[in-house]
């Protein structure tokens, strides 16, 4: 994602990985509606959709209840999550750098690097022996929680590493009853969980065991015996494509950046799959940041814009370290509060469309705010339907390199021209535009919404001057 948001702004990138495979297995499989709505303003969501299984909700089994069923609201027009094997979702963004011209040199492995006042110099090791010296202006690692380029800026990746790891397999699976489903249990002796995947009767299979040790030589017949064990009814598992066993942690990155070297995705947050949220997470990372550093690259903002990219995104993953945590262990822990909270607080959510909308809104990543004063200005702010500032709105649906100055039901001609004069130098970074968004909306309101489509300021249009005053102070005129 960072590469193509480079790409797409004419920023020349290097991509590099060490790996020259690609993953035997897909690790996330749950894409969230905010990715979906990003790769739909990229224009990828249709190749992303074509080999995707959507879920409608799900199936809890407990030992504390009878079966509970919950039902995911859609929102916004996208279904969420959508089942979609991670080989894929890169596969879509790979093919998409590549016809931006960006070459993806695998077996291309970062050593170290060397800070100097104006640039990065890094160790590229492309094999035995066959070491390039190479500068950079920015470096982005993306490189995943044994991040070099965190362990090379000596960044502390502080947090705690469970007790309980996980199993987990993509197999064919026959006797469960809906293939739109996810279905769950919670037992005494742990949690075994099938999500539906593209492809008849094709499951992910994830058991955490509270008996069963990383030591322990992990197969997947153990699996076929915690199923049969542990499952209310006779189920056959078969052909599997993938058996993998992993350890949760949950750490967080000290800093996310330092100068500029940058982390993004696993490299700054890593937490357990509950919740579906490592990939997505690091998706937004880099669609944050993307924009922001595409503009200094141009000339188009001043490089303090940059230090917007951690005062952003940090709160967002401590939050989701906070949350995933909260979810992991009312999933696999079996302490009395942990029992008596899905006795009765799950069938009480579960009835509750309130209560499951505002959960789906978290999960989906769609209710993430940058908070006021970061690259957002909420001195003005008003409160609408349509427009909150720091969310992400839907309204501009292209997302280009241009912060959108929306004049929403401004009629006046001579207004217009004044905030078109008042914005005269920053034509390559700020487009303005005339529109009346819907009837509930009936002030006059000087909108300006970002690159990523986060709402910058929502204002009445009286304080044009000072909102558009504020965008200034991060952008250069030409
Ligand atoms: C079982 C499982 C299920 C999951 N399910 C979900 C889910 O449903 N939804 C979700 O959102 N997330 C999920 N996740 C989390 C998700 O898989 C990760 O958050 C995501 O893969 C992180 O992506 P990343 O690019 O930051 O890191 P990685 O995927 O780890 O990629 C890092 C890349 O950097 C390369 N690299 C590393 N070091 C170097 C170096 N020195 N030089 C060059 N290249 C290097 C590696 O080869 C690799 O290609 C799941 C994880 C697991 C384990």
């Amino acid at each position: 994602m960072m590469a193509h948001e480079l790409a797409r702004f004419g920023v020349n990138v290097r991509l590099i990985d060490e790996r020259r495979e690609k993953e035997p297995g897909s690790k996330a499989i749950g894409v969230q509606a905010r990715t979906l709505e990003i790769f739909s303003a990229l224009g990828l969501y249709e190749e992303l959709i074509k080999e995707s299984h959507q879920v409608t909700g799900g199936t809890i089994f407990s030992d504390e209840n009878a079966p509970i069923h919950v039902a995911f609201p859609e929102l916004f027009g996208f279904p969420t999550p959508v089942i979609i094997d991670q080989r894929h979702t890169e596969a879509v963004l790979e093919n998409a750098v590549v016809k931006l011209g960006v070459v993806v040199e695998r077996g291309a492995r970062l050593v170290d690097f060397f800070l100097h006042e104006d640039s990065i110099e890094a160790t590229i090791e492309h094999g035995p022996g066959a070491t390039e010296q190479v500068y950079f202006s920015d470096v982005i690692g993306a490189d995943g929680a044994h991040s070099t380029v965190r362990k090379q800026l000596g960044f502390a990746f502080s947090g705690k590493r469970y007790r309980e790891g996980f199993i987990v397999a993509d197999a064919e699976v026959t006797g469960l009853d809906d293939h739109e489903s996810f279905q769950v249990s919670f037992k005494k002796s742990g949690v075994l969980g099938f999500i539906p995947m593209k492809g008849l009767n094709h499951y992910r299979i994830l058991a955490v065991m509270r008996d069963i040790s990383s030591d322990q030589n992990i197969s997947f017949e153990m699996l076929q015996n915690i199923v049969q064990k542990v499952w209310p009814k006779p189920l056959v598992i078969n052909k599997p494509t993938w058996t993998s066993y992993f350890h949760v942690s949950c750490r967080s990155a000290a800093h996310y950046q330092k100068g500029r070297v940058f982390l993004v995705g696993d490299a700054a947050h890593i937490h357990s799959p509950a919740g579906a949220q490592g990939m997505n997470t690091g998706l937004q990372d880099a669609f944050n940041l993307g924009f922001k550093l595409a503009l200094v690259k141009k000339g188009l903002a001043p490089s303090s814009i940059l230090e917007t990219y951690e005062m952003e995104r940090r709160p967002v993953g401590e939050f989701l370290l906070k949350y995933t945590d909260r979810l992991f262990r009312s999933m696999v822990q079996g302490s009395f509060w942990v029992r008596l909270f899905r006795r009765y607080f799950l069938p009480y959510f579960s009835q509750s469309k309130r209560l499951r909308t505002r959960a789906i809104r978290i999960i989906s990543q769609t209710a993430i705010r940058y908070e006021k004063g970061v690259l957002c200005s909420a001195r003005h702010h008003l409160k609408t339907s349509c427009f909150r500032v720091g969310v992400r709105t839907t309204v501009r649906s292209k997302l280009d390199l241009k912060f959108l100055v929306l004049l929403v039901n401004v009629k006046s001609v001579e207004q217009i021209a004044q905030i078109k004069a008042e914005l005269a130098g920053y034509e390559g970074s700020v487009m303005v535009d005339i529109k009346k968004i819907s009837e509930e909306l009936t002030n006059d309101l000087l909108v300006i919404i970002r690159p990523d489509g986060h709402v910058f300021c929502v204002a009445p249009i009286s304080a044009y001057k000072e909102s558009l005053l504020s965008l200034k102070k991060f952008l250069v005129a030409a």
